[in-house]
């Protein structure tokens, strides 16, 4: 028995949109028979690429997500269909049998995320089926997977333990895209961005002059972290909790040590933290 799954790290994707325009190669146009009617022109999204714009200038983030459809293993969008028009494999893929699903757009207002499109023409929700047609003749991977240039995407049986994502599902930290959903998903992701704070340090009565190599932590929420100015006296902690406090404090030699607490409603710059000579 073998559970599918795709494991996206956003950490390693760059925005290249190759996922999507893969999956649009692979699906408009062509009909598979049994697994998917053919995909129309436009309004169909099987793999989407979200960009998340984070921080506020100076200091702001652009992060990536790409989200196909979950395959839950608690699918709203099975509970939602009649006449089994939406199963689960055996291998954990769900499918939308493009015969039984037609005329039920119910379907497609059931998956909390927003992954199933409405085929006007044809009257049928269609969704990613993880490239099936694919895998039953004997395909390693699906097409988005395999035009990934940076190995963001990783394809494989959970159920295999000598498989790679089965061995990075254990050694990182995984999580679902929305688990307040509560749908069991089987593809999973790596860096989902949280809150982030960052800031400049600089040196008083040096007419702004940048620190870099200053020692600079961060505690609260649990933790206890340490990073080191570079060399425009720029630092920045990733992947904090919003809403929780925290107190970064800066100290070098020479210097009295400064401290600025704050809670992280929103991501947070900063800005220039000056040191003053002792
Ligand atoms: S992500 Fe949406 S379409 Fe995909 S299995 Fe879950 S509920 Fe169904
Ligand atoms: S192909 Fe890979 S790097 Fe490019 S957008 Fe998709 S997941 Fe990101």
């Amino acid at each position: 028995m073998s559970r599918y799954s795709i494991l996206i790290d956003v950490n390693k994707c760059n925005g290249c949109y190759n996922c999507f325009l893969s999956c649009r190669d692979e699906y408009y146009g062509n009909e598979y028979p049994g697994y998917s009617a053919a995909q129309p022109l436009n309004d169909q999204f099987w793999m989407q690429v979200a960009e998340i714009e984070r921080g506020e200038y100076p200091k702001p983030k652009i992060s990536y997500i790409a989200k196909p459809c979950m395959h839950c293993e608690s699918a709203p969008c099975i509970d939602a269909a009649k006449d089994g028009a939406v199963y689960r494999r055996d291998d954990g893929i769900v499918m939308i049998d493009p015969v039984k699903a037609k005329g039920q757009e119910a379907i497609v207002n059931a998956c909390p995320y927003r992954v199933i499109f409405w085929n006007s023409e044809l009257q049928l929700p269609q969704k990613c089926t993880m490239c099936a047609h694919r895998l039953d003749e004997g395909e390693k991977q699906p097409r988005c997977v395999e035009s990934c240039p940076t190995g963001a995407l990783v394809f494989g049986d959970l159920d295999d333990q000598n498989s790679e994502i089965a061995k990075l599902s254990k050694s990182l930290d995984v999580e679902s895209l929305h688990p307040e959903f509560g749908t069991d998903s089987l593809v999973k992701y790596v860096g989902i961005p949280k809150r982030f704070v960052a800031g400049e340090v600089v040196f008083a009565g040096k007419e702004g002059e940048c620190a870099p190599g200053v020692k600079v932590t961060l505690t609260g929420g649990g933790l206890n972290l340490e990073t080191v100015t570079d060399i425009f006296g720029d630092f920045e902690f990733e992947r904090l909790e919003k809403n929780e406090s925290y107190t970064v404090a800066v100290s070098v030699d020479g210097y009295a040590a400064k401290e600025v607490s704050f809670v992280m409603r929103k991501d947070v710059n900063l800005g220039e933290v000056v040191l003053d000579p002792k």
